[in-house]
């Protein structure tokens, strides 16, 4: 903070094991930056297996919260992400839910992945179940990285892009969810996606 001007930080977690799913470090950890700083945090980790672990993090001092569900459909769920599936979409539903109750209205959000297989449909459509529960979606293009399973694997073009990007940002306007009012949080920073852009 004091040498770059940092504004909010994003801890994520990978999943260390499938009980809290990493709500136990993402604990630890914001307790000792916060007892430090006082830095608007954003934990990331998928649902864990007990919603109180909600009010734990964010008695810790997490701000905002990211449960991400990377891609939407159940087969493409399976293929793209066999060990991530087997948290099925309703358990994240109601996680969202639960944790909307504890961070707050847009101060919860999740990562699409898009490229990946979803329709734009598909997509849109579960950004408008998220969006009413107050829920950010903050979609994302797919980039390949060298060296990873899907180094092959093509990025969506930016007419796919757009077809998702006007709609949605048309459903964010209507609903007053914006990136630029979370705490802290991936679609805060924004460096991934053009989705802030279309939200005006
Ligand atoms: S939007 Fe991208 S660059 Fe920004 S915090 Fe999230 S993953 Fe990192």
């Amino acid at each position: 903070m004091e040498l770059d001007g940092v504004k909010q930080m994003i801890m994520t977690t990978g999943t260390p094991n499938v009980t809290d799913r990493g709500a136990a470090i993402l604990c630890e950890s914001a307790k000792a930056v916060k007892a430090v700083v006082n830095l608007p945090i954003q934990g990331q980790c998928e649902p864990p297996d007990d919603d109180i672990w909600f009010e734990r993090m964010k008695e810790a001092g997490i701000d905002s919260l990211g449960m991400h569900l990377e891609v939407v459909t159940p087969e493409i769920r399976a293929r793209m992400m066999p060990s991530k599936a087997e948290v099925p979409l309703e358990r994240y539903m109601k996680a969202f839910d639960a944790a909307v109750s504890v961070f707050g209205h847009g101060e919860v959000s999740t990562y699409i992945l898009a490229g990946l297989g979803d329709t734009v449909d598909e997509i849109l459509f579960i950004c408008d179940v998220l969006i009413h529960k107050g829920v950010y979606p903050f979609v994302v293009p797919f980039v390949p990285i060298i060296g990873t399973p899907l180094e092959n694997h093509p990025s969506p073009t930016p007419q796919f892009m757009q077809s998702i990007f006007e709609p949605l940002g048309a459903m964010l306007k209507k609903a007053g969810l914006r990136s630029s009012d979370a705490k802290a949080g991936c679609a805060k920073c924004g460096a991934c996606s053009a989705l802030p852009s279309y939200e005006v």
